[in-house]
């Protein structure tokens, strides 16, 4: 199957209106407002970023993985891709892609699942499970609304057959994501702490946020 991979747009970080590194294993969110752009950078390479986007004017709305696929007819996020609402809408649109491989099939890590892909030695580990409870709590949210995420940075190959397996990451230092926001949405991010599985390379790395206002997209 082929990766599709595109340039940034010619955005200079210095004149981002924002700008802020993730530290390895930790949550973030902010909201990036309509006509803005948001850009993931990996910044060591193989990390996975697990990414939930909900309608700053309505949390009920939200990210759906499923009418994503269904809207683009494929299993990935790429450049092109519409990341699609609950209710039917574009929130964000993927402009750029370095990577050209993203998942929002196989979910987010969780103490549970680790105990079963791993080993319950693993049980004690944090997930991106919990880091989404925390950050979602400062906005009144809760596991309740914690739904199927992006997996960006994440390569998840999907057969034909719809098996899926998490492999080796084919990010590198410095691979990015750019998306235009169609309307506010609060990003949530839980810079996975798996480290016993290959996405993240077994070790989690810092990834970098940009944004830019509209008129500078
Ligand atoms: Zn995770």
């Amino acid at each position: 199957m082929s990766i599709i991979c595109t340039p940034a747009a010619d955005l200079d970080p210095a004149a981002a209106a924002y700008d802020f590194t993730i530290p390895a294993n930790r949550p973030w969110s902010h909201v990036v407002k309509a006509g803005q752009t948001l850009r993931i950078v990996d910044l060591e390479g193989c990390q996975a970023v697990d990414t939930l986007f909900y309608a700053a004017a309505d949390f009920s709305e939200r990210y759906s993985a499923q009418d994503t696929l269904l809207a683009q007819g494929s299993a990935y996020v790429t450049t092109g891709t519409k990341l699609m609402s609950n209710e039917g809408n574009v929130m964000l649109t993927v402009v750029a892609d370095s990577c050209g491989r993203h998942d929002t099939s196989a979910g987010a890590c969780s103490c549970e699942a680790n105990t079963v892909r791993f080993g319950h030695h693993t049980r004690y580990m944090h997930a991106c499970r919990e880091n989404f409870v925390v950050e979602l709590a400062k906005h009144g949210l809760t596991k309740r609304d914690i739904v199927p995420n992006i997996n960006f940075f994440m390569n998840v190959p999907i057969d034909p057959h719809g098996g899926l397996a998490i492999v080796d990451g084919i990010s590198v230092p410095g691979s990015h994501v750019d998306m235009v926001a169609a309307m506010d949405v609060l990003c949530v991010i839980s810079n996975c702490p798996q480290v016993n599985n290959p996405c993240n390379g077994f070790d989690p790395t810092p990834v970098r946020i940009l944004i830019w206002n509209g008129e500078a997209a």
